[in-house]
């Protein structure tokens, strides 16, 4: 698993790092983060969703749609980072949003909030796609007092309404 294996490395390196040249590190494990500003064509789930339901286009659902991911809002995140940042906790720590769904509940959410006659389809799994992502967050809340405010159709609605109006600009060019 060279993607785990790669990020629980630079976490060891870091706290090497720490200890042998004293320098000021803080380690974030940052969850699935969503919202305006994110990549329309990074192929993950909720650009693709959103893209795909603002045009009444097929909802890709990978495997059966059982696996279940949590979804975090960037500006909880942010906050997330700055309270890690502004305060003096060295060892990792997860920042992430642990309301958790499945792929197909999550399309039918998007296809709701955009109001969207998209079809579901389902489409091949990747190998090695994790059935479950969902972080524990009772550390973050605990030493840095953080947890995330913004649940998922308020987060949706906001991100709808940006990739609408990058939709909208390519549309008028
Ligand atoms: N996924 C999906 N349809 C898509 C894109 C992704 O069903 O069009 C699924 C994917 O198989 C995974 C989940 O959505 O189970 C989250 O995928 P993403 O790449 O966004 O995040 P990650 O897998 O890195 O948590």
């Amino acid at each position: 698993a060279c993607y785990d294996e790669g990020k629980r490395v630079a976490e060891a390196l870091f706290i090497a790092y720490e200890n042998f040249n004293n320098v000021d590190i803080r380690i974030a494990r940052i969850f699935n983060t969503y919202g305006p500003y994110m990549d329309p064509q990074d192929g993950r789930v909720v650009s693709n969703f959103i893209n795909q339901a603002l045009v009444n286009q097929p909802i890709t659902v990978y495997g059966d749609g059982t696996q279940t991911r949590s979804f975090c809002y960037v500006s909880d995140l942010v906050d997330g980072l700055i309270s890690l940042i502004n305060s003096d906790y060295k060892r990792p720590i997860n920042l992430g949003n642990p309301d958790e769904y499945n792929m197909l509940q999550f399309a039918e959410l998007v296809r709701e909030t955009i109001g969207s006659n998209s079809e579901i389809i389902f489409c091949e799994l990747p190998i090695d796609d994790p059935k479950r992502r969902c972080p524990d967050i009772r550390l973050a809340n605990e030493i840095l007092g953080w947890a995330p405010s913004i649940d998922l159709k308020e987060g949706l609605e906001n991100t709808v309404k940006w990739y609408q109006k990058i939709l909208d600009l390519a549309v008028d060019k």
